[in-house]
């Protein structure tokens, strides 16, 4: 039979799958000995039984009610004890953390009877009436689903009525009152009483953990962060201990180093007399933990010690929340906390100094999104002026955006294309939409660990928080600062990194990190950061199996390219050299009427397209150039046919005649005009049907190469044709290249060899890519139209027209033209390697969709066995360091 409850003292951190993450690290805590509060984990395996059944899982009451027994045996007290009543915390705790997404109830056991032997047994009536009302609250709104906002209208009438200026300033009486007042409340909203039996609180408390797995702000996050839908959460039920026993007690969080930065030293925030959750949701502003050191120094000096064992156990950055009930401290939870790119690749390299880790696990420990985040600019601080507002820096980088001040507002407005700030006193699981939709969050309330901090890091979003001269009024939706006063849709500049708010939009520049790859890595080190990030590009380097190459159709791109460690050219679209001024060589070459004409034309273009590959087989000296033959339909470079049609019916609204050449351009357009263009003439086809094309494009690559040899160059060009669907495509396209090459070769004296390759970009190609290595010298996945014609998604329409409902319905959990689907794409990428490598073993094999640049797609494209992935110039530092991570 399965078993579906563990002791603290029976798991591990190697348990997470099943004890979800919170779970392992308890047990793991409890096992090093570190002061837990006793408790027993439900695994996920229940809640997916629950989730799956609509039921509770046969024996899980019983395994619960085991355990229970237990916990009242070693603390000798039974839960909800009418005298001296044991209480518990059920929280929810996944595989992977979702922090604020799902329920947790606290103070289960107590009732009206035991509500007086809670006052009796610790003294202090005021905490038992406190605590029986955050139940009662609590169990209201999350396991008998009343709207939250009802009873915190209650309190905050209740506030105004005895003056009080917070939750401290109402006594016992009042808080007794207002439990009355809430337990009515439930009693209206649902027609049932609020549970007085321990044992059915508990049960049911599990249960609503249990069924948050699936509530909206999960699901919402999970699709955001990429988190399975199918995993489930396990539920932690741990007896209660309490922050808010009077000024010797308090809650915190801590980390062993700073989250932020990666800098060593301790760092977190502290709330003296309050529970947990009220630091997290950052209700009241909190004292840096370092204060501790005064309010308590011996708790201090134990935490400060613990965080050091932890940090060496898991040789990682930890964070921990802990609580000290009357000058003793218990540790609630750690994890191998969440961080910026910053301080990860900081903490990589820190660590391995530390000889705590490896140089290949401090490899493992950071990322190509990272690195990518680290490449994004700042804001010029010498240019900026005054700050409008400073709070804390809780996650980096630089964000302009209108200020928004709720969550709706701003998903409205970054849907029709507004970039907005989401600014609120403090956000809560429920802004979660309009976080994901802003470019920053701003609020006035919190420390670095309040949701905002969080969330915003996890997300990679700019996060300023906390910051305290601003006063937000969502309701008037504006903030004021002294005598500044921000409407809603004002535009603000938020920093991230330093923790600054700017008025206007302020101006950027470039990070160090750019800085060093635009120097081709020679840069200066001295920048920490900097040197962090050397440090892991030399050692993915050192490891990476698969050749990084950029796409590139300019010198500029190309030399960039190679500052960024690209070595060589996957890409080169000629296409895009055939635009500007030029568009008229192509227009003459298209209405060709004779051959005498098309030739003239064809003859015009093939210096021009010349000079561009000497410039780029330049930047490139050495190294591949994998030059594309054209692959566009011909009219993208004719005239819009609307624009043209309506400019002749004008001019012949106006009695003046129509243009000869308007007249001539539009016949052309109709007769080229398809439906389908993207499945039409376009790609190997062109150069099968417009005469002359391909061989002016090789000539001009031919060419050269003759004058970069002859100026005692390198060259290294390859041909790459696009578009193929059968063999016998390439191999006519490829006698007409060979003709060509060989012709230069002789007139010029110079031997010109270009390996002749192809796209693999269809399905059918790849289905038979065994007889095209028979005309292949390599193969080149061009993974945008083999994703488009896959899946029968026109790469240009689908992402605005459904891809948000498919996302939305799970149907995918991110876009197939983002990541490789590995199961249908991806397997047409494994066939056609295998059978193209059976056919020609030393077929070269790269890819260079969109994909080439994306971290997973990368490994995937590790895995398979490629030679080389090929990106824009931007994406290479990070398609390097993921390649070094896929060969781990
Ligand atoms: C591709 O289809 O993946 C590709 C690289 O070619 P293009 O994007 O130019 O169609
Ligand atoms: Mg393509």
């Amino acid at each position: 039979m399965d078993r579906y409850v563990y002791d603290f003292t029976a798991g591990g951190r190697d348990m997470a799958d099943l004890l979800g993450g919170k779970g392992a690290n308890l047990a793991e805590m409890t096992r090093m000995g570190l002061p837990v509060p006793p408790g027993f984990t439900v695994t996920t395996e229940a809640c997916r039984a629950f989730l799956a059944a609509g039921t509770e899982p046969d024996g899980l009451a019983r395994e619960i009610s085991d355990h229970l027994t237990v916990l009242e045996e070693a603390a000798g007290r039974r839960l909800g004890q009418p005298d001296d009543p044991l209480l518990l915390s059920v929280r929810s705790g996944a595989r992977f953390s979702m922090p604020g997404m799902m329920e947790t109830i606290l103070d289960i056991g107590l009732g009206d009877e035991s509500v007086l032997g809670l006052a009796k047994s610790s003294g202090n009536e005021r905490f038992a009436w406190d605590s029986y009302r955050r139940l009662v609250q609590m169990f209201g709104s999350t396991v008998m689903r009343v709207d939250s906002t009802l009873f915190e209208n209650a309190l905050a009438r209740l506030k105004d009525a005895s003056g009080a200026a917070d939750d401290l300033g109402l006594d016992a009486a009042d808080l007794a009152g207002l439990v009355e007042i809430h337990k009515e409340l439930i009693r209206q909203e649902t027609g049932e009483y609020f549970p007085q039996s321990p044992a059915e609180q508990l049960r049911r408390a599990v249960l609503a953990v249990f069924e948050s797995w699936n509530g909206e702000r999960a699901r919402l996050y999970r699709r955001r962060e990429h988190i399975p839908d199918d995993l489930g959460t396990a539920v932690n039920v741990q007896t209660m201990v309490f922050g808010n026993r009077g000024p010797d007690s308090g809650s915190g969080v801590a980390f062993t180093r700073d989250p932020a930065t990666g800098r060593p030293g301790l760092y977190g925030d502290y709330l003296s007399n309050a529970q947990g959750e009220d630091v997290v949701a950052g209700i009241r502003n909190t004292v840096p933990l370092t204060d501790l050191e005064h309010l308590d120094p011996p708790s201090y000096t134990q935490l400060r010690d613990h965080l050091r064992t932890l940090e060496s156990h898991y040789r990682d950055l930890c964070d921990i929340e802990f609580t000290i009930e009357r000058g003793r401290l218990w540790m609630l939870q750690t994890r191998v906390g969440k961080r910026t790119a910053e301080a990860a690749f900081a903490i990589a390299a820190e660590l391995v100094d530390e000889d705590l880790i490896t140089p290949v696990e401090a490899l493992a420990r950071v990322s190509g999104d990272g690195l990518a985040r680290l490449m994004f600019p700042r804001f010029d601080t010498s240019a900026v002026g005054h700050a409008l507002a400073h709070g804390i820096p809780a996650s980096p980088g630089a964000a302009v955006g209108a200020a928004v001040f709720d969550s709706a507002e701003a998903v409205r407005r970054a849907a029709a294309g507004e970039k907005v700030v989401l600014v609120r006193q403090e956000t809560t699981p429920d802004d979660l939409p309009g976080m994901v939709a802003a470019q920053a969050v701003l609020t006035s309330r919190g420390g670095k660990t309040s949701h905002a901090a969080v969330v915003a890091r996890g997300m990679g979003k700019v996060c300023v928080c906390g910051a305290e001269d601003m006063t937000v009024d969502t309701q008037g939706r504006r903030f004021t600062v002294g005598a500044t006063t921000v409407e809603e849709g004002t535009v603000i500049s938020v920093d991230g990194t330093e923790g600054a708010v700017y008025p206007g939009a302020a101006p950027l520049v470039d990070s160090a990190v750019m800085r060093y790859f635009e120097t081709g890595g020679q840069g200066e080190r001295s920048d920490e950061l900097v040197d962090a990030v050397a440090r892991a590009m030399q050692q993915a380097d050192g490891v990476r199996r698969l050749g990084v190459r950029a796409n590139a159709d300019t010198p500029e791109d190309a030399a960039r390219a190679r500052r960024f460690g690209a070595e060589g050219i996957g890409l080169c679209r000629t296409e895009h050299m055939f635009l500007g001024d030029r568009r008229q060589l192509v227009e003459a070459m298209i209405l060709a009427r004779t051959d005498a004409d098309r030739e003239r034309a064809l003859d015009a273009l093939l210096p021009l397209q010349r000079q561009d590959f000497i410039g780029i087989l330049e930047a490139m000296d050495g190294l591949p150039v994998t030059i594309r033959l054209l692959d566009p339909p011909l009219h993208e470079f004719l005239p819009d046919r609307t624009e043209l049609a309506v400019r002749l019916a004008a001019a012949e609204a106006h009695g003046t005649p129509p243009s000869a050449h308007d007249a001539e351009l539009l016949d052309a357009v109709n007769r080229m005009h398809e439906e389908n263009p993207m499945l039409g003439l376009r790609g190997v086809r062109l150069g099968l049907v417009a005469p002359g094309l391909v061989a002016m494009q090789v000539r001009a690559i031919a060419e050269a190469v003759v004058e970069r040899k002859r100026a005692g160059g390198d060259p290294r060009a390859e041909i790459m044709v696009p578009l193929i669907d059968t063999v016998e495509e390439l191999r006519i396209v490829r006698e007409e290249v060979e003709q060509v090459l060989a012709g230069v070769s002789k007139a010029s004296g110079v031997p010109v060899e270009c390996p002749v390759g192809t796209m693999i970009e269809l399905p059918r190609a790849a289905l038979t890519a065994g007889q095209i290595a028979a005309e292949a010298e390599f193969f080149s996945f061009g993974t945008n139209d083999l994703t488009q014609t896959t899946w029968g998604f026109s790469r240009d329409d689908v992402e605005a027209a459904f891809f948000s409902a498919y996302l939305d319905k799970g149907i995918f959990k991110v876009s197939p033209f983002e990541t490789i689907d590995r199961d249908g794409v991806g397997r047409l990428v494994h066939i056609a390697v295998a059978e193209g490598r059976a056919a020609r073993p030393d077929l070269k094999i790269g890819v260079c969709g969109e994909h080439g640049g994306d971290p997973d797609s990368v490994h995937f494209f590790h895995g398979v066995g490629l030679d080389y992935v090929s990106c824009s110039p931007f994406r290479v530092p990070v398609a390097r360091l993921e390649a070094g991570r896929a060969a781990l």
